[in-house]
């Protein structure tokens, strides 16, 4: 799907206290783009990705996935296109705690009322060396494991496009590094969009556009 964001804004709060967390974003994501944000803490980079996902309305702006204005839809509408469409990988994880690791990849299947593909799941989980973990709880795995029960949580609906916020900001080097190679890797062989937002530079130069936010105004890095 292509993504195409025109003068997205956004702004929290009112007079005094007012907070302008977006500034006229304008860009467009195309399908099967690798694309990196970075930028200081405060300067937008989640608002951003709240707003690109249909998770949060601009105050102004607007946007499309294959030319469709996502927030003319209903809520009940944006959410139904967010679960099918998109994955979500975060920095905290946030698997729940109480569910074995399969529980937490099939969670969005239940919530679609959809029947899981066990095939895929099995290929999944082995793909990110999670197959022998499935049973398990989240306070069993090491912080690496967790992101990859994830990221398979991520992918099990099948989604075109996968936003990632901070994915590495919670691990170690070495497992940071595992994270980001799979998440390279189903953008290369699943041919699945791939947004992260990111502190880290090494990160970001994995991506093939590179972009920076500073005070909610983003531009795209020139390599050259
Ligand atoms: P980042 O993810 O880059 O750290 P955020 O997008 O979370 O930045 O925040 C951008 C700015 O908007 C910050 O100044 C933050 O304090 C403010 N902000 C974010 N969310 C809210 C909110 N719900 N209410 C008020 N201000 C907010
Ligand atoms: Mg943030």
């Amino acid at each position: 799907m292509k993504i195409e964001a025109k003068e997205l804004s956004k702004v929290y709060g009112k007079g005094e206290s007012q907070v302008m967390a977006l500034n006229r974003v304008s860009f467009q994501i195309m399908p099967g783009d690798f694309i990196s944000i970075t930028g200081p803490s405060g300067s937008g980079k989640s608002t951003l990705l709240h707003l690109l996902s249909g998770l949060d309305e601009p105050t102004g702006g607007c946007l499309t996935y294959d030319g469709k204005e996502i927030y003319s839809f209903s809520d009940q509408e944006r959410s139904a296109f967010r679960r099918r469409s998109i994955g979500f990988v975060f920095q905290q994880f946030h698997l729940l705690p109480v569910l074995t690791a399969q529980e937490n990849i099939l969670m969005p299947l239940l919530l679609d009322k959809k029947q899981p593909d066990e095939t895929y799941l099995k290929q999944l989980s082995q793909m990110l060396g999670i197959d022998s973990r499935l049973s398990h709880l989240p306070h069993e795995l090491s912080g690496g494991q967790q992101q990859r029960v994830a990221i398979a949580r991520a992918l099990i609906a099948k989604p075109d496009i996968i936003f990632a916020d901070e994915p590495t900001g919670n691990l170690d080097t070495k497992s940071g590094r595992e994270v980001m190679e799979l998440l390279r890797a189903i953008h290369e062989k699943m041919g699945k969009t791939l947004v992260v937002i990111t502190h880290d530079n090494r990160v970001a130069g994995m991506a093939d556009r590179r972009f920076s936010i500073v005070d909610g105004v983003l531009t795209e890095v020139d390599e050259r």
